[in-house]
C-alpha cells in the first residue's frame, strides 16, 4: 500500500482578484518508507500540495489517497505529523509540555504523556532540555522540538514544510544530518518541502520538481545514494549529477533564479 497516492490533482483559490491556479494535474505516488522533497520556487503550490494531503485543503479535481483511505481519514486517524516552517511553540509552555499537546489532547493520562513526549526528545536529541521554555533554546533546537511534537502521537507520514528554511546554514547543515538519522531509525515516510537543492539531494530517496504557477510536476529524480549519507557526500560525483538534473528541471520550468 503507498503511503500517498495522488491522481490528477489540481486546485483553484478562489479570491477576490478572481481564480489562482495553485496545482495542475499532479500524479504522485509515494511508498511507504520514502523520503520525498518536493522542489520548486516560491508560489509554485509546494504548500498547497501538502495542505491537500494533510486535508488542510479540498482539491478542486483529482483524488488523494493517505495510507489507503481518503485525506479525511486519515487526518481523523491522525496518520501524520506536520511540522511548519516557523517552530510555533506555546511560550509559557516548557519544551516538554510543548512536545505533549497533541497527547494531552487525546486525553493520555499524564505517565504516559511524559515517557512519549521524552522518547520523541531523545529521537531528536534534547534531552535535558525538557525544563526549558521555548525561548531558552535555539531557532535549530527549537525546530527540533517542534519535530519531536509532530512525532508525538507516533504517525507513520511526517509533513515538513521548509523545515529548516529559516536556520542558517549549518544549523541547517546539522539537522540535516539528525533528520536523516531519525528517518533511518524510525522508518517513517517523510514529505519535505524545501527550495535548497543540495539539502533535497542530501535527503531525499527522490525529489519532485515542480513548476511556477499553477504547479505541475516537471520532473521526479531518483536519488540512489543509499542509506550512509556523511555531510561529505555533497562533493561526490553522483551527487552533483543529481543536483545538476534538479537544476535542470526548475530551469525548464523557467524557475531556476539563483
Ligand atoms: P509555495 O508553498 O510553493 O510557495 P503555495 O502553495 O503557498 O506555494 O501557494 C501557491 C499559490 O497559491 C501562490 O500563488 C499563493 O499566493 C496562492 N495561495 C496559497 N494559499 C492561498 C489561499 N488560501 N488563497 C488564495 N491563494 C492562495
Ligand atoms: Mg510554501
Amino acid at each position: 500500500m503507498a503511503a500517498i497516492e495522488a491522481r490528477g490533482l489540481s486546485l483553484t483559490y478562489a479570491t477576490g482578484d478572481g481564480p489562482v491556479h495553485a496545482l495542475s494535474d499532479v500524479d504522485l505516488t509515494v511508498g511507504e518508507g520514502e523520503f520525498v522533497s518536493l522542489i520548486g520556487p516560491s508560489g509554485c503550490g509546494k504548500t498547497t500540495l501538502l495542505r491537500v494531503i494533510a486535508d488542510l485543503e479540498r482539491p478542486t479535481a483529482g483524488s488523494i489517497r493517505v495510507n489507503g483511505v481518503t485525506a479525511e481519514e486519515a487526518r481523523l486517524q491522525r496518520a501524520y505529523g506536520y511540522v511548519f516552517q516557523a517552530p510555533a511553540l506555546l511560550p509559557w509552555r516548557r519544551i516538554e509540555a510543548n512536545v505533549a499537546l497533541p497527547l494531552e489532547v487525546m486525553g493520555l493520562k499524564r505517565e504516559e504523556r511524559r515517557a512519549r513526549a521524552r522518547r520523541q526528545l531523545d529521537l531528536v536529541n534534547l534531552t535535558g532540555f525538557e525544563r526549558k521554555f521555548p525561548w531558552q533554546l535555539s531557532g535549530g533546537m527549537q525546530q527540533r522540538a517542534s519535530i519531536a511534537r509532530a512525532l508525538a502521537l507516533e504517525p507513520a507520514l511526517l509533513l515538513m514544510d521548509e523545515p529548516f528554511g529559516a536556520l542558517d546554514e549549518i544549523v541547517r547543515d546539522h539537522l540535516n544530518e539528525e533528520l536523516l538519522r531519525l528517518w533511518a531509525r524510525t522508518g517513517k515516510t517523510v514529505v519535505f518541502v524545501t527550495h535548497s537543492i543540495p539539502e533535497a539531494v542530501f535527503l531525499s530517496t527522490r525529489i519532485v520538481v515542480m513548476s511556477p504557477r499553477p504547479g505541475r510536476i516537471t520532473d521526479i529524480v531518483p536519488c540512489d545514494l543509499g542509506p550512509d549519507r556523511p555531510l561529505e557526500i555533497r562533493e561526490t560525483p553522483e551527487f552533483l549529477r543529481i543536483a545538476h538534473r534538479v537544476r535542470e528541471g526548475l530551469r525548464a520550468g523557467h524557475a531556476y533564479v539563483g
